[in-house]
């Protein structure tokens, strides 16, 4: 029997684990398989799914994930709220490791993946003006400000490809535009959870200074950077567990109708 499961959450670098007594479950998809099955438990009274993007063993590299599959299996298991956290680097001098950023736009810089639910016969041209669900994000920056976290109420994201880094022009290039955070999974897990009208937030935590601009900044020596690593990820653990405790599972939201104005 299938689970009725509300809230989704995806596990990005160094998150792979959410929850206590959880069930797991295997989970097939017309996609085929998510990246690894999908970890059920309940939190403040509610069902939430928690699924590795890249496999429970970091197995899948970024341009490797079936994020179709990982988003369909979410919304079979009735997800409305899905959470993006991911690990990212900074391009702007501002963005400093450990800071949070709640994304709001993403530059998709990404070649080949499968992007879309619907290639016919119906023809859907959904809006991605604004990629991230506008209720979670008001919920985020309360949890953040009541657990005092140095965090960015906006930022763009550029996704790249991978899974080689930037070269330094590229990075520099991406300064010089005003973009403020790098990534290689926002693209398209945010796009295909909108596709399939579920409100997705993205939780970005900065682990390091793209190579654009590292040379510019004080270095952090690598254990400073793995313990503030390991704390943010804690945070983001917290967070999640205060936006689930305020979250109304049965509130609607305009996400949940993203395909009224998409057909023609
Ligand atoms: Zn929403």
């Amino acid at each position: 029997m299938k689970e009725q499961v509300s809230i989704g959450v995806f596990g990005g670098s160094g998150f792979y684990q959410f929850g206590e007594d959880v069930k797991e479950v295997r989970m097939d998809t017309p996609y085929g398989l998510p990246s690894s099955n999908i970890f059920i438990s309940t939190i403040e009274g509610k069902k939430v799914a928690f699924l590795p993007r890249h496999g429970v063993a970091h197995i899948y590299p970024p341009q490797e994930i079936n994020y179709r599959a990982n988003v369909w299996a979410m919304k079979e298991l009735g997800v409305k709220y899905l959470f993006g956290p991911c690990a990212v680097g900074s391009l702007q001098q501002k963005n400093k490791v450990g800071d949070i950023v709640f994304c709001d736009q993403f530059i998709d810089r990404t070649y080949g993946r499968k992007d879309t639910f619907y290639h016919g016969p119906t023809t859907t041209h959904i809006s991605s003006a604004e990629p991230y669900c506008p209720s979670l994000r008001e919920m985020a920056f309360k949890q953040a400000d009541i657990l005092e976290l140095s965090y960015h109420k906006t930022g763009t994201v550029v996704v790249i490809q991978g899974p080689r880094f930037s070269s330094k022009a590229e990075s520099q290039w991406y300064t010089r535009e005003g973009w403020d955070i790098i990534n290689m999974t926002q693209y398209p897990e945010a796009m295909l959870a909108r596709e399939l009208e579920m409100c997705y937030i993205n939780i970005s935590i900065i682990t390091d200074y793209d190579c654009g601009i590292a040379q510019q900044v004080k270095h952090l020596p690598l254990a400073d950077i793995m313990t503030t690593f390991n704390n943010n990820i804690s945070n983001v653990k917290k967070l999640l567990y205060g936006i689930i405790k305020d979250l109304d599972i049965h509130s609607t939201c305009s996400c949940h109708c993203a395909l009224e104005n998409a057909r023609f």
